[in-house]
């Protein structure tokens, strides 16, 4: 029988709570599915604060860094939000996707059936359900540039650089080919390629790389585009590839179509097979320990763990359909709607569990 090591990261706020329901959900699949998981917590952010005076403890980065893949909560609250910014709670999250080397984000933007109506889009243009990743470079660009201040005559100026190498662009290329790959074979490539030299050489990189994959649709689409057309046509979409800096806006943009942010899972990718897989949401300090979070989200992103890191693929697929099958009759209060059962984090973890041992 397989067996592998998850490291369990709750954090703070709600973290532990939605952490506690994905690992009910995962112990039921790995016994359908024959086989086990070996669960390690550590400490990060605000908590790891409190014990040991830092948000990212050493003992944290080596107990991710032997896990097959790690499961992230949330991290931060209003107690640690007056810290100097090297020792927030945030800064343990940055510490370690670096430590990790995670260089791939991967954000799907799904809308289930049964929630469309949570969708700021028109049916006609979300149509029966929306399914788009978008594959997110993470390590490098803009925000790991050269930067800057200069004051020339008594005036002020600040820079910033977008700066990406060949091999940068080529591992999130293939990462994105492959994602295309197992999905519906469409690929578009985002950039601003009509002004940035940085664009150019990525849309040749992307270009190159694409011989590798011929049964791929290929098409590039600049940034601006990009943005009026996930809400004027999203369903054009499969995969989205693109930079650091486009990502972090588009990402952003493309999930918020969902309209529920209790139900949005992330994956970040290293060049091992492990990753880090955590939802989009935050701590949620208003709700925690009220027992009301939504922990579809978590649970989703143990299901892209078990997809890409743990090659689980039926077991991934059956927490998915479990999620599916379960919005039509129950739903945590921030998804609640008439004619629905209103269930707390906990009864929203056993029901799918429930789900998937009956199937
Ligand atoms: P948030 O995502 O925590 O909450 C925004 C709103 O959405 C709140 O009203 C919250 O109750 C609700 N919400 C979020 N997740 C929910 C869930 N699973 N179920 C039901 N409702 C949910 O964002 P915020 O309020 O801006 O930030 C709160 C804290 O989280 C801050 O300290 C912030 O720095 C941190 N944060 C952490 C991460 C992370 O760990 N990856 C991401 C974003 C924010």
């Amino acid at each position: 029988m397989k067996n592998y090591n998850i490291t369990l990261l709750k954090g703070d706020g709600i973290g532990p709570e939605i952490v506690n329901e994905a690992v009910k959900v995962l112990n039921v699949v790995a016994e359908k599915y024959n086989f086990g998981i070996n669960y390690t917590e550590a400490d990060l952010g605000g908590i790891a604060i409190d014990k040991t005076g830092v948000p990212l403890p050493e003992e944290t980065i080596i107990k991710c860094k032997s896990a097959d893949a790690v499961l992230l909560g949330a991290v931060g609250g209003p107690k640690w939000d007056n810290l100097a910014g090297n020792i927030r709670p945030e800064a343990g999250l940055l510490g370690i996707r670096g430590a990790l080397g995670l260089f791939a984000n991967l954000r799907p933007a799904v809308i289930f059936k049964s929630l469309k109506d949570a969708s700021p889009l028109k049916d006609n243009i979300i149509g029966d359900n929306l399914d788009i990743m978008v594959v997110r470079e993470l390590t490098g660009g803009i925000y790991f540039g050269e930067r800057g201040r200069e004051e020339i005559n008594g005036v002020q100026s600040a820079y910033d650089t977008e700066k990406y190498s060949v091999p940068e662009i080529e591992r999130i290329a293939r990462v994105a080919f492959d994602m295309a790959m197992k999905r519906n074979k469409k690929l578009c490539s985002v950039d601003k390629a009509n002004v940035l030299e940085s664009s150019r050489l990525w849309r040749e990189t992307v270009t190159k790389i694409s011989k590798e994959y011929p049964e791929v649709e290929l098409k590039y689409m600049y940034v601006d585009n990009c943005a009026m057309q996930l809400v004027r046509n999203p369903k054009q979409f499969d995969v989205i590839v693109t930079s650091n800096i486009f990502g972090d806006i588009l990402s952003d943009e493309a999930s918020m179509i969902s309209g529920s942010i209790g139900m949005l899972a992330s994956a970040s990718l290293s060049e091992a097979k492990s990753g880090l897989y955590e939802p989009i949401h935050g701590s949620a300090p208003d709700i925690a320990g009220m027992g009301i979070a939504n922990p579809l989200a978590t649970i989703l992103s143990a299901a892209m763990m078990l997809r890409y890191s743990l090659d689980e693929p039926d077991a991934a697929q059956s927490i998915e359909n479990a999620v599916d099958e379960v919005l039509k009759f129950a739903r945590t209060p921030d998804i609640y709607t008439e004619g629905t059962k209103k269930v707390s984090c906990e009864e929203m973890g056993t029901l799918v569990s429930e789900i998937i041992k009956n199937k």
